[in-house]
């Protein structure tokens, strides 16, 4: 056996333990791995309080992101003692995940953790972060560059919003940081932030078209703020979405698309192809700030991931959390 933290369905709903969890009980796959380090994402909030239901499957170990060491593999690319990483495709969703000492996983899953950075440092980065990368790749793979105008981000001092701002600074550009947390200005203002406007700003209902303040964001939030940022965004930008810490839906209009040029880039982090992963991981060893990353990184035990859990979907977490397992 080994520790896990575990969601068993009740007739309630659900309950979380950290409880000992059987060998024998984990999914197939080719590769062991030793869980040296995890993360906490929104979507491990989502999944630890219940509150939304990307958990598919009970008992379910969440955690979607992992690093750590290979401990017994029949796929040709891993060997023991490797050192390994994985983020997505349904770990804590589908296929028991990372709030564990060990997990049984598709190698076609892993990668060789990325040359440049530790293991704790790929969990502090990430799905967040490495979201964070994939949405400045689309801005770029769009054709802009810093010197068209200012960048957005929504949800600020949050994991993805954290990473993106470092990020987008980093390549030159003016980043507007928007926030629901005016108090942590200083912070993102360390983080490269040229500007902290308030998230109340953007909250309102959404005008056809607006003052045009941005050529390209990264939205972490959905509903209202995105439909605002849209339609301030300046003729031929783009916003990649990545969020919906502040709800699904999208209640805008199609002005800024039809009559702006204005183009939203979807993101999504948990089905992409092994190719751009690579890529963006190998950005992300080069381009991130990795005193910046530390900065915003706050470390804390598999017993704590619970009540953190709670913490994330209050929107009461700062930057980026490491859980250490090992
Ligand atoms: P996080 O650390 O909780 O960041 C979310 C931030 O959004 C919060 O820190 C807060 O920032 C703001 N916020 C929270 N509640 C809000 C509300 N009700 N209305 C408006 N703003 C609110 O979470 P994360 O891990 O960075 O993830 C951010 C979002 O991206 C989540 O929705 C997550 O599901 C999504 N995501 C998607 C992908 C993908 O593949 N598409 C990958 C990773 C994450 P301020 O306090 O600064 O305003």
């Amino acid at each position: 056996t080994f520790k896990a933290i575990v969601i068993d369905k009740t007739e309630t709903g659900q309950q979380v333990r950290s409880r000992d969890f059987d060998e024998a009980d984990l999914m197939e796959g080719d590769v062991t791995v030793r869980v040296a380090y995890s993360t906490l994402n929104y979507k491990d909030g989502l999944a630890l309080t219940g509150k939304a239901p990307v958990v598919r499957r009970f008992p379910m170990i969440p955690g979607v992101d992992l690093a750590g060491t290979v401990e017994h593999s029949s796929h040709p690319d891993f060997k023991l003692g490797d050192s390994v990483i994985l983020n997505g495709w349904g770990l804590g969703e589908t296929h028991l995940g990372a709030y564990a000492e060990k997990v049984r996983v598709r190698g076609e899953w892993l990668l060789h953790l990325p040359k440049g950075l530790t293991l704790q440092q790929t969990m502090a980065i990430g799905t967040a972060g490495y979201t964070a990368m994939l949405c400045l790749i689309a801005i770029e793979r769009h054709g802009l560059r810093c010197h068209r105008g200012p960048a957005i981000v929504t949800g600020a001092a949050g994991g993805v919003g954290s990473v993106a701002i470092s990020l987008l600074a980093r390549a030159g550009w003016h980043v507007i940081a928007s926030t629901g947390r005016p108090q942590e200005a200083d912070y993102l203002k360390h983080l490269g932030a040229a500007e902290v406007i308030e998230r109340s700003e953007l909250t309102g209902p959404a005008r056809p078209l607006g003052k045009e303040r941005w050529c390209a964001g990264v939205d972490t939030v959905g509903s209202h703020v995105l439909a605002n940022v849209l339609s301030m965004t300046k003729y031929g930008g783009a916003i990649a979405a990545c969020g919906l810490a502040g709800g699904m839906d999208l209640p805008g209009s199609v002005a800024p698309f039809i009559l702006r040029g204005v183009s939203l880039l979807g993101i999504d982090s948990v089905m992409t192809p092994r190719n751009f992963r690579l890529e963006a991981w190998s950005r992300l060893a080069h381009d991130l700030d990795l005193v910046k990353l530390e900065a915003m990184t706050t470390t804390i035990t598999l017993d704590q991931v619970v009540d953190a859990g709670q913490a994330i979907m209050e929107g009461k977490v700062r930057g980026r959390i490491v859980v250490q397992i090992g």
